[in-house]
């Protein structure tokens, strides 16, 4: 990395051998983790699921299963309870997806939908309903996303059109609920996608006043990137011994982002934030700050800078009206909008697969979301670049860093 002489700023690249507790010579090439992992991924065709179900899968341009999905499928078949921990970017949409199709192909109970799937955010339930849609090509399985800050009402109809699929938020599925809009009783399957999240952000009472009203005889997936003790106490509480899969380590998303970081003086960020654009020239790129007021004031001035105001500058948070929050998101995924700066709103989950560069302009709160926020880059095995910018008074820049670099290793 080069540093125009005398600027007050180091960077650097953790040195893997310093942060990684096994040492150097254990570390498997790349080549060698690709031949091993092609070796040890069999192909979708052996994994149980219907011609229907494969053709789909071509469309969709998936030639090889996932880890994640080679183990998680034949078992969510097999009907029995799973619990599968794997990172962000590793194909968790299409574990739970697929083996739902197949399931909902099958005659079940009438009088609501056969699936329901909750998950933390808006984004994510408009993401996985496209999965859904995308993976269900062909067949009349119909999905409906359920989540606050639209209007209720046209939920309501889609919902009265009795959809095999619901996916929404907790808050929005118990108020159809309480409005008896959405009815539980004809469920075989539930999934909660990114749990881990669900609970940091307090969906807790949601989720168990929902899963209370699902039947007992119903299957449970779980998909989460940490499994902490309250994601192990929902488990337990609310699945029947769940068979659990850990994907977490030595994992495709991370290997291919490249990590670096900055020391650099408060006042000086913004400055670095426009030297590294441009520089940098990202295809894509999302800026993560910690709070919502800094969120604003960054994308403010960001597009004052004509240069770059020209790529395309947005700024998403929770703060803004959903019809805003979902135009942003949708000209960040066509492209229109080249440069993004978010809270972790955008974080979790979020799969926009020409994110080139992320750049973490305050250092996160948590371990878990510096993982999740340079997920968003090196999505299936693309390349990514992950900056982050430490001030000085945040510490020695080696702690954070090396905490978060370790998560991010799965070390
Ligand atoms: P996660 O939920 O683990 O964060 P996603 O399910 O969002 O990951 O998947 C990340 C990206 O990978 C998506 O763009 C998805 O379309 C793509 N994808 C999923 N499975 C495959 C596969 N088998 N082959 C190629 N791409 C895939
Ligand atoms: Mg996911």
């Amino acid at each position: 990395m080069d540093q125009s002489g005398g600027h007050p700023i180091e960077s650097g690249r953790p040195s893997p051998s310093d942060d990684v507790p096994s040492g150097p010579g254990d570390q498997p090439t790349p080549a060698a983790t690709e031949d091993a992992r092609n070796a040890a991924t069999p192909s979708f065709d052996s994994l149980g699921l219907s011609q229907e179900t494969l053709a789909a899968v071509g469309r969709a341009g998936y030639t090889l299963p996932t880890p994640v999905q080679a183990g998680l499928i034949p078992r969510a078949l097999a009907g029995v309870d799973v619990l599968g921990q794997a990172r962000t970017g590793t194909g968790k949409t299409a574990s739970f997806v697929l083996p739902i199709l197949e399931r909902v192909t099958r005659p079940g109970r009438a009088g609501g939908p056969r699936a329901l799937v909750l998950v933390p955010t808006r984004e994510l339930a408009v993401q996985v309903r496209d999965e859904f849609e995308k993976l269900a090509h062909g067949s009349k399985i119909h999905c409906v996303a359920v989540y606050g800050g639209k209007p209720i009402k046209g939920q309501i109809d889609k919902l009265a059109r009795h959809p095999a699929v619901v996916v929404g938020t907790p808050g929005r599925v118990l108020d159809h609920m309480s409005r008896g809009t959405l009815s539980l009783g004809s469920l075989d399957i539930v999934t909660l996608d990114e749990a881990d999240r669900m609970l940091d952000i307090g969906f807790r009472p949601d989720i168990e006043k929902i899963l209370r009203r699902c039947p007992d005889s119903r299957q449970t997936l779980l998909l989460s990137a940490t499994v902490p003790p309250p994601v192990q106490k929902l488990a337990s509480r609310y699945m029947r011994d769940p068979e659990i899969m850990d994907f977490s380590v030595n994992e495709l998303a991370v290997e291919t982002i490249e990590q670096r970081y900055f020391t650099v003086d408060p006042t000086r960020k913004f400055e670095l934030l426009e030297r590294l654009l441009a520089r940098e020239r990202p295809r894509q790129v999302i800026v993560f700050c910690r709070t919502k007021r800094g969120t604003d004031k960054i994308h403010e001035r960001l597009s004052r800078r004509r240069s770059l105001a020209a790529a395309g500058v947005a700024c998403i948070h929770g703060d803004l009206a959903q019809s805003v929050r979902d135009r942003v998101m949708r000209q960040f995924r066509e492209g229109t909008t080249r440069i993004l700066v978010a809270t972790d709103v955008v974080g979790r989950g979020i799969d926009v697969s020409s994110v080139s560069h992320i750049i973490n302009y305050d250092i996160p709160e948590f371990c878990d979301d510096y993982v999740h926020r340079v997920g968003r880059t090196g999505r299936m095995g693309r390349e990514g670049i992950a900056f982050t910018f430490v001030a000085p008074e945040e510490g020695a820049p080696a702690h954070p860093h090396r905490d978060a670099d370790r998560a991010a290793l799965g070390a």
